[in-house]
């Protein structure tokens, strides 16, 4: 009979000569003598460790050094058969790496497995998390000639033996260390040898990688004996048999695992049995791996040969989520999956499961849970075949999206011409092209013309894909027949996936209108007839946000929006505070979420990557603020990607900030704003602005720069878009006007009624801002405009209620000391007017017929509605062709901080209405 360290001798022998026999490109042979010597390196002539039979053999143990044993070894003929009972009575676990990543978890897992209640289990298990990437990293380093991989290596050794010392006492110990110790000798041989050759073959490195299974799975079994268990370690290798394919997959041999199987399990009869994950044997007996994170599929693969009643994959979250968590951080755990929506997900990227882990356990209909080793009170995520999506009454049970998944680093291929159409066999001659470069084709999609056939390949491969198509179609190229290969890179996938989505209406329309509003560019689309995927390729730096906002589209009802605000004074301070107090109602009812991520002023700004504290956001400016930076402050607020909307609220009066509003509606990024400056000032701009606004999805509101919280825009808007012709629009917009013609009834001077309402801080700092009509002027251009009159504010003449002589005065202070002198021409026209039972009011008027504006002081009879105004209310009358004998009138408070900061609360509620929040 062949014993183990026999078939390792010769395998290691095989893999030595493989160096010898290397690719002749590769760099030369440092020192043959030195590999002479491994050749013949002791190890391979030691005597065998142990027999391959199981009695006699300490049943903790197995030969961690290539213990693969052939098929065709033949069964001492004196042990019993024992026959392998399959079925229910079986339940597989598979542990990943953070579950086994330190002793303490081995302890836990060791516990979860002896707490099981399955009369028989089968328990696979990862390398401790970290330990298969540094295995890798020693065959690079050894092939790139890098001599820390010995350092890298002692990191491996270090790491076990630390877990075998807390875990482990006596006997159990010391021969985990005897053969770790053997162990990390032989692959600082081989790695030594890979050194001097500068290469690995494939088989090598599988040798290598697999280790850390083989040390996880021996660590776990005598734990697990240690707390009393009866409990075989199998070496996989000597069970399942792959067979590689040509695209760095393989394909279980079932058959002959089968067989393989029953004859382990004859030698080592238990119920409870510890398997090592990722590692299994070629037909011909060579080690190899099922590839990265192949313990899954290792898993189901024993689920299926021994027909379990259930695979569990613990692992490190509580389930399958609708989203990469790390990415999506409002994600939901998904209760249920169908076999097919999981391999979609998997497929696409949810590296939670390997995709390939889902055939084995579908042939049979045995379910997979998916559950999280540190939440053990998490149901986590069932997938088994589709269940019923109906209830008694037809209604749809569940969401036909499930969840999302993406795939980063591929470029997209796309091969174009008229010659292509209808000719056949151009798909053909494309693909076989590209399968003769080995590239893996993860999505294609076809014009039904064949005018143009565009596939997605990972990034690095598509060089020889774009050679390979030349080459091919040099012809038709050369004859116009096809117009071009082109490539573009730097694409990312965006899946979608869903039992019966597609052929639900309205999905997709959903889904690609949330791309939309995110402002995000589809490069290409494909949607399988299996209706359980869409999917689409959008350019990688917008993958994230793309996949924020599909998510949020059909997981969050409630509309995010990521807000940075500009000018936190006394109407951005007002509106910060009014958010702060509204939120959780909008959170609660609406829900709409509204994050402030950047407040700044003119000297310091506050930015956060989750939100600001509202309750405090006045302490944070002055703790936290750091330089004002307006480009800073705008990557940050919009660069947020898992928030998908974004606004900029302006409150500022600057015309600096308004001139960014053009790039920032181009970026996407929504803008809202109390401030004139950007509708009253040039012209050309203005309709530059408008005409963006009104070919994107990207909103732009200035509702309170008008009447500050009255609703005008919104009532002049809603007239002309249902047909109304404006006629004219006459108006007190100045509600510090307002003020002073209301209280100007003869018992006071005007100066004195100027000077009250500055002390009651109705004026700006300076009443000739105020008095000169310049912001009424701006008024009436805005409102002008949106009349659809192209006007320039020079085109407004404007009555100035500054007397010509005070305009040059140095202060505020100086203007107040000379106004008085100034009294008697308005003391005069207010005696006239009365005299004829008129008042004088200070108006702005927007005549559309004559398309003209003007600012002028003007007097109306004492029942006209602006003669009956107090306070510092404005009044604003439309007069249309549907109000044309009585105008339609707006009037209430149209100045101070809170009004108009409620002006600009209600323009981003109205967004996140446009945004799809319910009304
Ligand atoms: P293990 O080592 O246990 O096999 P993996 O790292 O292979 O664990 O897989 C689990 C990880 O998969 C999670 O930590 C999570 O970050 C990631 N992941 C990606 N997409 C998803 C998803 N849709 N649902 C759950 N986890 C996901
Ligand atoms: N340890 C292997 C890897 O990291 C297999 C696995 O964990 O699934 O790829
Ligand atoms: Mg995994």
């Amino acid at each position: 009979m062949a014993s183990a360290s026999s078939i390792s001798s010769y395998y290691l022998h095989n893999l030595c000569s493989n160096i010898l026999q290397r690719d002749p490109n590769s760099k030369p042979r440092k020192n043959i003598t030195t590999l002479n010597k491994i050749r013949t390196f002791p190890l391979l002539h030691r005597p065998p460790i142990c027999s391959s039979r199981w009695e006699g053999r300490d049943s903790s143990t197995f030969n961690i050094f290539a213990s693969v044993a052939s098929a065709d070894i033949e069964l001492d003929e004196t042990v019993e058969k024992v026959q392998l009972p399959k079925g229910d009575t079986w339940s597989i676990h598979k542990f990943g790496g953070t579950c086994v990543g330190t002793s303490e978890r081995i302890r836990n897992v060791a516990d979860i497995i002896v707490k099981d209640g399955s009369e028989r289990k089968l328990v696979v298990v990862s390398a401790m998390s970290k330990v298969t990437d540094m295995m890798y990293a020693l065959i690079f380093k050894a092939q790139s000639r890098d001599d820390s991989y010995i350092s890298t290596l002692d990191a491996v050794l270090e790491k076990h033996k630390s877990t075998a010392l807390d875990l482990l006492e006596g006997d159990g110990l010391s021969s985990f260390l005897s053969r770790l110790h053997q162990d990390i000798g032989n692959l600082k041989a081989m790695l030594r040898a890979i050194y001097i050759a500068g290469h690995a073959t494939e088989s090598f490195s599988d040798f290598v990688v697999g280790h850390g299974e083989l040390w996880s799975a021996q660590l776990l079994s005598s734990v697990v004996q240690k707390n009393g268990l009866d409990c075989k370690c199998m070496d996989t290798r000597d069970v399942l048999v792959v067979n590689p394919t040509s695209s760095n997959q393989v394909d279980p041999d079932f058959l002959e695992s089968g067989k393989r199987l029953e004859k382990w399990y004859s030698e080592n009869p238990s119920n409870m049995i510890v398997a090592t994950g990722f590692i299994a044997s070629t037909p011909q007996n060579i080690p190899t791996t099922l590839k990265r994170d192949g313990s899954d599929f290792s898993a189901a693969i024993m689920g299926a040969l021994f027909r379990a009643r259930q695979v569990t994959i613990w692992t490190d979250v509580d389930g399958v989520y609708s989203a990469d968590p790390r990415k999506v951080s409002e994600a939901v755990i998904l209760k249920t999956l169908s076999y097919q929506e999981a391999w979609e997900m998997s497929y696409f990227g949810a590296n939670v499961l390997h995709p390939r882990t889902i055939i084995p356990v579908m042939t049979y209909d045995i379910p997979i849970v998916i559950r999280n080793i540190f939440n053990l009170s998490a149901p986590g995520t069932m997938i088994c075949q589709s269940i019923g999506s109906e209830d008694e009454n037809g209604q749809r049970l569940e969401s036909p999206v499930k969840g999302f998944a993406t795939i980063d680093n591929l470029a997209l291929v796309n091969v174009e011409g008229t010659g292509m159409a209808g000719v056949p066999g151009t798909a053909s001659a494309i693909f076989s092209a590209v399968k003769d470069v080995g590239a893996n084709v993860i999505m294609i999609s076809q014009a039904s013309s064949e005018h143009s056939v565009c596939f997605a390949v990972p990034e690095n491969e598509v060089k020889a894909v774009s050679s390979a198509l030349e080459s091919r179609f040099r012809q038709a190229l050369d004859a116009g027949r096809l117009s071009q290969i082109a490539v573009i890179s730097n694409c990312s996938i965006l899946a979608t996936v869903g039992q019966k989505m597609a052929s639900t209406p309205g999905v997709s329309a959903s889904l690609f209108s949330a791309l939309a509003k995110a402002n995000i560019n589809i490069r290409a689309i494909a949607q399988g007839c299996s209706e359980y995927n869409v999917t689409v390729v959008v350019n990688r730096e917008d993958c994230i946000r793309a996949l924020r906002a599909v998510h949020s589209r059909f997981y969050l009802s409630r509309t995010t929006i990521a807000m940075g605000i500009i000018g936190p004074g006394l109407i951005g301070g007002a509106l910060l505070d009014q958010l702060r107090d509204q939120a959780a109602v909008l959170k609660e009812k609406f829900n709409i979420e509204l994050r402030v991520m950047g407040i700044t002023g003119s000297r310091t700004m506050l930015l956060s990557d989750v939100g600001i504290d509202l309750s405090k956001w006045r302490d944070l400016q002055m703790e936290k603020g750091e330089k004002a930076d307006m480009q800073k402050f705008v990557q940050r607020v919009h660069g947020n990607h898992f928030i998908p909307n974004t606004v900029i609220v302006d409150c500022t009066a600057d015309s600096y900030v308004a001139s960014r509003y053009y790039d920032w509606l181009r970026q996407g990024i929504h803008v809202i704003t109390p401030n004139k400056k950007a509708n009253s000032g040039p012209l050309e701009q203005y309709l530059k602005l408008r005409a963006l606004q009104r070919q994107s999805y990207t909103h732009y509101f200035y509702e309170a720069t008008v009447g500050a919280g009255l609703p005008i825009i919104k009532t002049l808007q809603g007239l002309l878009e249902t047909g109304d012709k404006i006629l004219r629009i006459e108006g007190i917009f100045s509600g510090t006007l307002s003020y002073i013609f209301n209280n100007f009834v003869g018992t006071r001077a005007f100066s004195d009624v100027v000077k009250e309402a500055k002390e009651a801080g109705y004026t700006e700092p300076d009443p000739r801002d105020d008095l000169s009509g310049t912001d009424v002027a701006r008024k009436v251009i805005i409102l002008a405009r949106e009349s659809g009159l192209k006007l320039e504010l020079s085109d407004i003449p404007v009555q100035s209620l500054v007397p010509e002589p005070l305009k040059a005065s140095a202060s505020a202070e100086e203007f107040m000391q000379q106004l008085p002198k100034f009294d008697q021409d308005l003391t005069k026209r207010r005696q006239e007017a009365e005299a004829a039972g008129d008042v004088l009011r200070y108006v702005g008027v927007v005549d559309v017929i004559n398309q003209k504006g003007i600012v002028e002081l003007r007097r109306y009879k004492k029942e006209h509605p602006f003669a009956q105004l107090t306070g510092s209310d404005n009044i604003i009358a439309f007069t249309t062709q549907r109000y044309e004998k009585q105008p339609l009138i707006v009037r209430g408070p149209g100045a101070g901080a809170e009004v108009t900061a409620g002006g600009v609360f209600s323009d981003i509620l109205r967004l996140a209405s446009y945004l799809g929040a319910p009304s």
